[in-house]
């Protein structure tokens, strides 16, 4: 089993180091995961910068955890990129110039807006608070290369104020295929983030049929992660969402080393 998104105290929100989060990982019976702490360049909205300080020191407790549980657990070395429009030369900077296994493109502002702050949501109704989110993923992506997979592709809904209809995984429908349509043609993933499960729709990001749609447009990289920010929560829902890739078609996980994509049967 793989948990492929797991914060470190290299993000400012998380709260285990990356050894916790790897004999937390052997405990919960992983084979494999990726620390993937925040780099978000130049967010305005939060009150402290979502970045990993130093990345050589990042990359150094990396090596050396690999090195100490290598008989138990692989570990890879990835980061989550936040992608904002005047940033991804800077994004790209970093992918040419570290060694990283995997690279997860995650849209967390929208002109500028963290829907974690209420103010995304106080001047967009229901949809358009869907439509916005999705229309920046691809505005973002048409113009990015440098990552692996798409993370969590409706993020935003975590924190929506609004009530959860199931049918609500057609909004924007469009351009979801687009998004969708594009990861294929570039030859990248989508992630299922468990995270989601944690909200009260009990849907993960995303919706298992969002997930089949891009099986069946021709999607085959596909990536599971828990999004986890302390011990409790790596590995978090992992068996089912393994059953939810069956569902939606899958017959293969998709693991990365040096941002190569190695399928491997479920
Ligand atoms: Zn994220
Ligand atoms: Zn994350």
């Amino acid at each position: 089993m793989f948990d492929y998104h797991i914060h470190s105290t290299f993000s400012p929100d998380a709260d285990m180091t990356v050894e916790e989060a790897c004999l937390r990982a052997i405990e919960a019976g992983l084979r494999e995961i990726a620390i993937t702490d925040h780099m978000d360049i130049d967010a305005p909205d939060n009150p402290y910068a979502f970045q990993i300080e130093d990345m050589n020191e990042y990359i150094k407790e990396l090596e050396k955890v690999k090195a100490k549980f290598k008989d138990r657990l692989k570990i890879k070395t990835g980061i989550e990129i936040g992608l904002q429009d005047w940033t991804l030369d800077q994004a790209s900077h970093l992918a040419a110039n570290y060694p990283l296994d995997l690279i997860i493109a995650s849209v967390h502002l929208v002109d500028g807006q963290d829907p974690y702050f209420g103010i995304y949501f106080d001047t967009r109704d229901k949809i358009k608070s869907y439509t916005d989110y999705y229309q920046t993923i691809l505005q973002l992506l048409e113009q990015y290369d440098d990552f692996c997979v798409l993370g969590h592709l409706d993020y935003f809904r975590r924190y929506s104020p609004y009530a959860y209809d199931p049918e609500d995984r057609w909004i924007g429908r469009e351009l979801v295929e687009a998004v969708l349509k594009l990861l294929i043609d570039k030859g990248k993933g989508l992630e299922l983030n468990t995270a989601g499960f944690m909200h009260y729709s009990k849907q993960p990001h995303p919706h298992p049929d969002i997930l089949k749609l891009f099986r069946e447009l021709g999607g085959e990289i596909v990536t599971i992660g828990s999004d986890a920010h302390s011990v409790k929560y790596v590995g978090y829902e992992n068996k089912r969402a393994l059953e939810l890739l069956r569902y939606a078609g899958f017959e293969y996980i998709t693991a990365f080393t040096d941002m190569k994509p190695e399928f491997i049967k479920i």
